[in-house]
């Protein structure tokens, strides 16, 4: 116990201790906490979906239907129509023959590469992967390879030095960066070494593409068997879950062999049905999708004129680059005295030195929304000198 204590002190000294705050209402881009309003941007809610109208009635017909838990594993009686139905309008909306839902993201990770990867493989992955296909090569017992940042050079060279079988694993659009991976070459080079390429979309899925398919589809359309597609439902669907998209014997090897797929409850049914109005949502979501980008060019716009460090995204992702943990939680507390909710990220889920607050825009925020967050941004980094 004294290490445990011990321990936290240091995190505490060092400004990485991390905390919740509890949302009294539901996730929007207005939430209340401690009986405060904030105005957020920081959810991965990118077209406000989360507590659309729709969506609240779709979940309290699926309850009525299906009722509330699922009460078993897919493979003993847990799978529900619902369940089904979610599938075939997943795999259909992504070009592949088959998906297989899952109950978050980070199993389907774990999942996929256990399955697919055992100790004689490799795992090579870029650096800035999200920490669930880090942990996933971890879980397989495959080696794991790790090379720059959307660096395909120097994939090309780690992969002539794998061992015979290798998948590469990529985030589609980098949760913390929100720039995107070139997935045109990574699938020549998958190809060209006859290895596995499993594109995580869990930022793209609903926001990127025609029609909101993802930027795996966007870049590949209807891919080759070797890919291997993993999206998100609790982002831009928001919802709650994941699936994996790809061949017949892909989807029945996961079925069979993916742990983390078999031995777990399938997530309420009722969840399924909300996941299925939030996609016949993000399919008609032009408008939606149309908002989020004229926001997207706005505040790049903006910021540039006032001189903000962002990062290089044009996504829904907004990174502001701070380096020091303590400048970034500084900040982030000056804006929160402004009533505005920004998360700043800190090692260990980013590099030392790379700290930054996460920005996230949504569909559902307002022009005027953004010209407050920029005009706090400027103050708050004035306020707030380097070295703090
Ligand atoms: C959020 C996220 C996941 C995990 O998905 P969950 O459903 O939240 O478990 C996986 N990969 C990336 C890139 C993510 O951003």
């Amino acid at each position: 116990m004294q290490d445990l204590a011990a321990a936290l002190g240091t995190r505490k000294r060092q400004r990485l201790y991390r905390t919740r705050q509890t949302l009294e209402g539901p996730q929007s881009v207005e939430v209340r906490i401690e009986g405060r309003d904030f105005l957020s941007f920081c959810s991965n809610d990118y077209l406000g979906l989360a507590n659309h109208p729709q969506m609240i009635a779709a979940l309290r017909e699926g309850a009525q239907r299906f009722g509330v838990g699922s009460g078993a594993a897919h493979l003993i009686s847990g799978h529900s129509y619902a369940h089904q139905a979610l599938e075939e309008e997943l795999a259909d909306f992504v070009g592949r023959p088959r998906a297989l839902l899952f109950s978050t993201g980070y199993m389907a990770n774990l999942g996929v590469v256990a399955a697919l990867c055992g100790r004689s493989d490799s795992v090579v992955q870029d650096r800035l992967n999200h920490a669930s296909l880090l942990d996933a090569a971890r879980l397989s017992g495959a080696r794991l390879v790790r090379y720059a940042h959307n660096d395909t050079a120097a994939l090309a060279r780690k992969l002539s030095k794998a061992s015979a079988q290798a998948l590469i694993a990529s985030d589609a659009v980098f949760s913390m960066d929100g720039d995107r991976a070139p997935l045109r070459e990574l699938q020549a080079l998958a190809q060209q070494h006859a290895a596995w390429l499993l594109v995580d979309d869990a930022h793209g899925f609903g926001v990127l593409g025609q029609q909101g398919r993802g930027w795996c589809f966007d870049q590949l359309g209807s891919a080759a068997d070797n890919v291997v597609l993993m999206a998100t439902l609790g982002k831009a669907l928001g919802t709650f879950g994941a699936f994996v998209a790809g061949s017949e014997a892909l989807i029945e090897t996961l079925i069979q062999q993916a742990r983390t797929f078999i031995y777990t409850t399938a997530s309420p049914p009722a969840l399924a049905w909300a996941a299925r109005t939030a996609l016949s949502l993000v399919r008609r979501g032009d408008a939606l999708r149309a908002t989020l980008d004229g926001h997207i060019d706005y505040f790049r716009h903006c910021a540039a004129e006032l001189g903000l460090p962002l990062m290089p995204s044009s996504t829904a992702i907004q990174p502001l680059l701070v380096g020091d943990a303590g400048r970034a939680l500084a900040l982030s507390e000056a804006l929160r005295r402004r009533n505005l909710l920004v998360t700043a990220i800190r090692p260990p889920t980013v590099a030392r030195g790379a700290a930054r607050l996460r920005l996230t825009l949504s569909a559902a925020h307002r022009r005027d929304q953004l010209d407050y967050l920029l005009q706090s941004l400027a103050d708050s980094l004035r306020e707030c000198p380097h070295g703090d």
